[in-house]
């Protein structure tokens, strides 16, 4: 019988363990919490995800896009909130083109169903430990099951084993100190984040625009919200640890309110119990993982956050994951049964994606809350969206490669990226740029002058 155990029931494990179960394997997978399904949502922690084209393609592999979608909201577009109470609507690629508000616990939960409907065997409150390369043995810590003999800890075999345990993992930890050469790097950035709940009106009402994604950006910090398919929003205050405008001097109900007033007064009026959510929800930091080797022989290897994490700006950490779990499973059809092969060609192809997606989500960092406000940028974007209108094989903006074009690989969207600010930079100088987004004789001229050389 093929087997292969799997640390951590989140989004990719749960996806990974359907794929590998519709290859024949049997599959176990440990999770260290008890099962989401049953328990109550944590106040502050249910954060929404948006869903892309990656990870859209990589549910539809296995047949559940449809189901998960279902759960989803469309967002068409950024819609800006501007301090001075003014509004903008920036779609996010063509017409038909959107993203989708997913709720993390929601989709995890649906995976998790789907899972065991494949026959995968999802066993929590198993907290791993430690993994014995030398045996191919793992050791878990069992939580709150103080009633069960050698509850404290027990040790369990593998055959092949994925660590897809977070950003936080505990397998990756065990394969760092295990091994001579591994190679890791962990950045934090200057901010972390909140999350406020904004409710629904009468009825379920959404008191904003439903389908899109809201940002108040604010240069140093920003706010945005996604759809909830209740009529809630729930919005996320990305904002720095230290300094003037920081999360160390908001420290009383007077100083939260008065930021808030001056700052974003609509979530004010949208959220009554501000001051409350901003105590009790807790704070928490973003980080980015680059770490490498990812596997070990034919036996290990690290999947998601447990091998890249990244900082959500570009909306794509799950949405990598999820890919992670397509490109393997081209790797297992290419390569047969052979995980040497299939392990080491996975790491080669993924490992400079994950970076470039690492690159790219903070570089966006900047953009969201900063420049989405600044009309210079929005007049480069127009540029661009005509750029993408009129010549759709010659130029795509970086935004919709990466979350509408799957078949374009992260790493290559970075160097296009790359290469077309350079171009962008240039044509900004002209004289006559100001004028000239809605001519199309202007956007014809610079393919000429930048496309066609
Ligand atoms: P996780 O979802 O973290 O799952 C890991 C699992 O492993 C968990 O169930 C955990 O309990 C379990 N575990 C941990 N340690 C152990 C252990 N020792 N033993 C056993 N089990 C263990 N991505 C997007 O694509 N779009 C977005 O819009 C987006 N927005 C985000 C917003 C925020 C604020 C944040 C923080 C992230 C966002 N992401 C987004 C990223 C996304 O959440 C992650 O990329 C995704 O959750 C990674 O999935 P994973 O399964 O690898 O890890």
């Amino acid at each position: 019988m093929k087997e292969a155990s799997i640390i951590g029931a989140g989004l990719v494990g749960s996806l990974l363990s359907i794929y590998l179960a519709k290859k024949g394997y049997a599959i176990s997978v440990h999770e260290r919490r008890g099962d989401m399904r049953n328990e109550e949502v944590e106040a502050g922690r249910s954060i929404n995800l948006a869903l892309s084209d990656r990870g859209i393609q990589a549910l539809k592999e296995v047949g559940i896009a449809d189901e998960v979608l279902n759960i989803g909201i469309p967002m068409h577009g950024r819609y800006i909130h501007n301090l001075d109470g003014s509004h903008a609507f920036q779609p996010y690629g063509k017409e038909g083109q959107y993203i989708n508000s997913v709720s993390r616990r929601e989709l995890n939960c649906k995976l998790m169903d789907l899972a065991e409907a494949h026959g995968v065997k999802l066993q929590f409150n198993q907290k791993l430990d430690h993994i014995n390369f030398k045996k191919n043995e793992l050791s878990f810590k069992t939580e709150q099951q103080p009633q069960t003999p050698n509850a404290k800890h027990q040790t369990v075999p593998y055959k092949l084993l994925f660590g897809a345990d977070g950003a936080y993992s505990a397998a990756r930890l065990s394969h760092m100190l295990q091994h001579n050469l591994f190679e890791y790097h962990q950045t934090y950035i200057d901010c972390g984040y909140k999350e406020l709940s904004i409710p629904a009106g009468e009825n379920g009402r959404f008191l904003l625009e439903k389908n899109a994604l809201h940002i108040w950006p604010r240069k140093e910090y920003m706010l945005i919200a996604l759809p909830n398919l209740d009529g809630s929003f729930t919005g996320t205050l990305f904002f720095p640890f230290k300094g003037d405008m920081s999360f160390e001097k908001l420290t009383t109900e007077e100083t939260v309110l008065s930021f808030f007033q001056q700052t974003f007064p609509d979530i004010v009026a949208l959220v009554p119990d501000l001051v409350k959510q901003f105590f009790s929800h807790p704070t928490s930091s973003l980080v980015t993982v680059k770490c490498f080797p990812w596997i070990r022989d034919d036996k290990f290897c690290l999947i998601g956050d447990a091998a890249h994490a990244i900082v959500p700006f570009f909306g794509q950490g799950m949405n990598a994951g999820f890919e992670d779990c397509s490109v393997l499973n081209q790797l297992m059809e290419k390569h047969s049964e052979n995980w040497t092969e299939i392990l080491d060609e996975f790491q080669t192809l993924r490992k400079p994606d994950a970076d470039a997606i690492a690159d790219l989500a903070v570089n966006n960092f900047t953009e969201m809350r900063a420049k989405t406000a600044d009309p210079k940028f929005l007049l480069q974007k127009k540029i661009e969206a005509q750029l993408h209108e009129f010549y759709p094989d010659k130029w795509i903006p970086a935004y919709s490669q990466v979350t509408f074009s799957p078949h374009i690989r992260y790493s290559e969207a970075l160097q296009n990226s790359q290469r077309q600010e350079e171009i962008m930079q240039e044509i900004m100088q002209k004289e006559d740029v100001a004028n000239s987004a809605n001519n199309r004789a202007f956007i014809d001229k610079i393919v000429k002058e930048y496309l066609e050389k």
